[in-house]
């Protein structure tokens, strides 16, 4: 491998997917405990980029203490002939794969979220300065994307640097964000897929639609246009419409065509616009989970960066689990922030209507893009903490789900008629047994009576 030399640690395709506890860990970069972070790509011109040119501002490996927590930037400008500013997502986008290549170094998430940690092996055999990880990035940069002429790379470390860059990405994010906004699904022929979570997720594809950004909420449809165009046979790639099946739901037929071949054969249907049935794959980086609270008949919502638990007892970590790794869960349904801003958004669920619950931040963030009669009827952590709390709220502001509260019996008497035996359709169910995991495709549950019971918290 001569295109590494120089770099003490393996690089290939084979680390992807690797995780690193924290007992294991040098340093970690970025991540929960860190209020800022970032990794921003920018195109400039060809006369101001430096090629192979490396900064670091702030510390560098070699001087943080093990087991430490910092900061930190990740700051890329490219140039190229025909490189348009329209590709600096799908660019950035790259970080993540890129950076996971690197033996003993994890990438997880995107733009203002990300967390790396660098492993203690690796660290032992010399990977000790951000100037090797450089190296490697831009090496892979330019032998995977042609098209890029000239690389240069600055870490940012320092807490101030990397307060004033995160706020400048910021910026340039919601610049990005803004433009795709307006589009309708209905005007345009061509979706776009996404398969880079499938190292993580393999049964995942990301369908990228004007109306439904990318579950990590780092690549719009003009983003995957112009990954499409420029890298063909790239993770990015064209999707037909075709024909559609349903429009409230979301169903188009060159959807579902694309979702079989590229999970071979795991996903056949998918419904773009719903929690329900058959809802679009959820990876592994979702900016965001919207959970179904059977007691209240509504979604919650709950970001990454949400500390607390949420108002069903659950912290964020344990719900993304719910809704992880490739597959499509009745109820459970990974999201970007962005998707939130859209018409479409939950739309076969009754949208806005059907949230009940979401953490104040994130209700800050997508406000203005709520129906003004819903907005404060929606409780927060700071008016509804348990679910008893939440159903008193959402009465006394008469949510509109109030009105599909009714009594259902829970229990099912054991004499009832056959023909009447609850069955729940499951479209794919992961159960785990004694090591193994057994996957239920579209398994039709037969029961002869139905038991729901809340399980007593462990904590
Ligand atoms: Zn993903």
């Amino acid at each position: 491998m001569s295109m590494f030399e120089g770099i003490p640690v393996d690089v290939g395709v084979i680390y992807e997917g690797e995780r690193i506890r924290r007992q294991d860990m040098h340093v970690e970069l970025g991540g929960p405990d860190q209020k800022t972070k970032f990794e921003l790509v920018r195109v400039k011109g060809l006369d101001v980029v430096e090629d192979g040119k490396i900064t670091v501002v702030g510390p560098d490996i070699k001087d943080m203490k093990e087991g430490s927590s910092h900061p930190f930037g990740i700051y890329v400008e490219v140039a190229g002939k025909g490189v348009e500013e329209e590709l600096e997502g799908v660019i950035e986008r790259r970080i993540h794969e890129y950076c996971n290549f690197i033996e003993g170094f994890m990438h997880l998430n995107q733009r203002y979220d990300i967390w790396l940690r660098l492993h203690k092996k690796s660290f032992g055999k010399g990977l000790n300065s951000f100037n090797l990880i450089a190296k490697v990035l831009q090496r892979l940069f330019k032998s995977e994307l042609s098209f890029i002429e000239k690389i240069q790379i600055t870490f940012f470390t320092d807490p101030k640097r990397v307060k004033e860059m995160y706020d400048e990405a910021l910026k340039v994010y919601e610049a990005r964000d803004a433009k795709a906004r307006g589009m309708k699904d209905e005007e345009v022929e061509t979706f776009y897929g996404c398969t880079l979570c499938q190292s993580f997720a393999p049964t995942h594809v990301c369908v990228i639609t004007p109306q439904r950004y990318s579950n990590c909420g780092s690549i719009s449809w003009f983003d995957g246009r112009a990954s499409a165009r420029v890298d063909p046979k790239g993770p990015v790639f064209e999707v037909q419409k075709g024909e559609l099946i349903d429009s409230e739901k979301g169903e188009f037929s060159g959807v579902n065509e694309a979702a079989k071949k590229k999970t071979l054969g795991a996903v056949n249907r998918v419904w773009l616009y719903t929690g329900f049935g058959y809802p679009h794959t959820s990876c592994g980086c979702f900016e965001a989970v919207a959970f179904y609270i059977p007691e209240v008949e509504g979604f919650g919502i709950v970001h990454r960066g949400f500390k607390e638990v949420t108002v069903n007892g659950l912290p964020f970590s344990t719900l993304a689990d719910s809704t992880a790794g490739g597959r499509q869960v009745d109820g459970f349904h990974g999201i970007s922030i962005e998707y939130m801003r859209s018409p479409k958004f939950l739309q076969a669920d009754g949208g806005w209507n059907r949230v009940v619950w979401m953490p104040a931040t994130v209700k800050e963030r997508v406000k203005d893009f709520m129906p003004k009669e819903i907005a404060d009827k929606i409780a927060t952590e700071n008016e509804a903490k348990t679910v008893d709390e939440l159903k008193a709220f959402l009465k006394a502001q008469e949510h509109p789900v109030v009105q599909t509260w009714k009594e259902i019996p829970v229990e099912v008497a054991p004499e009832m008629e056959e023909a009447a035996v609850p069955t729940i359709p499951l479209p794919t169910t992961a159960i785990a047994a004694g090591g193994f995991k057994i996957i239920l495709k579209n398994a039709k549950i037969h029961a002869e009576r139905l038991i729901i019971r809340r399980e007593k918290e462990k904590r």
